[in-house]
């Protein structure tokens, strides 16, 4: 998702009291920062957000931190955050890439991608997020029990991710091509773009991936 470019949404996202500045300065501090010491679940490419602000309403006991690398989606995100009565949710404007530096080893206790680019061509497989140059940095900060749910409407990229996670030394846990005519619906938060994309009849996929224990 890249909206056209909002003047102006750089400087407020910089005032605003939902986004971390300075997410860096937090690595292995995020619990501190919380207050707490209630699990940390973050979404990788939250678009505007309606999927993790809905699960941290949800639940109160789970800390959330939401992830947009571009302005423009983010400013919509918040302007929703500033209509709800929660404190267990936080966002920042990265690049996927930098979640190293912004987490210590095992600081997230899951991570969702929800729709994620489907980069559908071969020289761009790489930008896809469960690609391997991605999943080695959702290996680093995720505790070693922790898994990862990834949901999309794109037959490709799941199939690609089918294989790429395992390649990759993790296990499907498991997985669905019809998540919301499965088992695996029970509970599920509907996204903006599975909303969307169901709502023209498109099935939607979903695996839930844990590192591998045949490895251990
Ligand atoms: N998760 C939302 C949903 O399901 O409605 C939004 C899906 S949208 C197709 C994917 C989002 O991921 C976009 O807003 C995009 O900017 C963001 N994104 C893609 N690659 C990213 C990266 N490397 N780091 C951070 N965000 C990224």
């Amino acid at each position: 998702m890249r909206l056209r470019h909002i003047k102006g949404a750089e400087e407020d996202i910089a005032e605003s009291p939902y986004v971390v500045q300075e997410p860096k300065e937090l690595k292995g501090k995020w619990h501190e920062f919380f207050g707490n010491n209630n699990p940390i679940r973050i979404e990788v490419g939250m678009g505007k957000g309606k999927f993790i602000m809905e699960l941290a309403e949800k639940n109160p006991d789970v800390n959330y931190v939401g992830i947009e690398r571009y302005s423009s989606v983010l400013l919509r995100g918040l302007q929703k955050r500033a209509e709800m009565e929660i404190s267990n949710i936080y966002f920042m404007r990265i690049d996927a890439l930098e979640l190293e530096e912004v987490f210590a080893e095992e600081e997230v206790d899951r991570i969702y991608l929800n729709f994620s680019d489907p980069w559908p061509k071969d020289r761009h497989a790489k930008r896809r997020l469960t690609s391997d140059r991605f999943l080695p940095i959702y290996d680093k900060i995720l505790k070693k029990d922790g898994i990862i749910e990834f949901k999309t409407d794109n037959q490709g990229l799941f199939n690609y991710s089918m294989e790429s996670i395992p390649e990759a030394g993790w296990t499907v846990e498991a997985a669905t091509f019809d998540l919301h005519n499965s088992w695996m619906a029970e509970g599920n938060v509907m996204t903006e773009y599975e909303t969307k994309f169901s709502g023209e009849g498109k099935p939607i996929c979903k695996l839930i991936a844990s590192r591998n224990k045949d490895a251990e």
